[in-house]
């Protein structure tokens, strides 16, 4: 079966990103969603999937997405070292059946949420068809000297993730 392969990153941003020390590390008072049966995940890395995505509208939004697509998303702990400038990697495969097989290798960082929601919108992307090179025209894509693309929304979403499981992480802890 033919197989298209692309790489999509997590670049390193200027930018710092929103969420602080907390957002990472979910209280033991937050509730948890369980995973759609076609996204497999590293056992270490479950509690704050499920622990975000309760939290996460962005993350719920993609968790549904992909649990009804034919996609098999693996989302595995990255403990090696990446690149210069890479913070996060997903290798997307697609199949002439329409079939989308991604892994994504996310580093248990301070940023994991933000990471991880922003591979995530490249699955999701994927999954819908975006035509990468028309994105880029458009300007919602950027393509780098080795061919890697970047996207908006992709960074969108992991701010928006991170952001939200920041926000609920602090109400959760807030004193009533
Ligand atoms: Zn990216």
């Amino acid at each position: 079966m033919r197989a298209v392969s692309i790489t999509l990153l997590a670049l390193l941003s200027v930018a710092a990103p929103a969420a602080a020390g907390g957002a990472d590390t979910p209280g033991e008072h937050a509730q948890r969603l369980s995973l759609p049966l076609n996204i497999a995940v590293d056992e270490a890395l479950r509690g704050r999937l499920e622990e975000g995505a309760a939290l996460s509208a962005t993350l719920q939004r993609q968790f549904t997405l992909i649990g009804d697509s034919r996609a098999v998303v693996e989302v595995r702990l990255f403990l090696g070292r990446l690149p210069a400038f890479r913070r996060a990697e997903t290798t997307i495969s697609r199949y002439d059946s329409g079939f989308i097989r991604a892994r994504v290798f996310v580093p248990p960082g301070a940023d994991f949420i933000e990471l991880l929601a922003h591979e995530l919108e490249h699955v999701v992307e994927q999954i819908e068809g975006v035509d990468l090179a028309v994105l880029t025209r458009t300007g919602g894509a950027t393509q780098d000297v080795s061919g890697i693309f970047e996207t908006v929304r992709a960074r969108d979403a992991g701010r928006a993730a991170a952001l939200e499981v920041e926000l609920g992480l602090r109400a959760l802890n807030a004193p009533d």
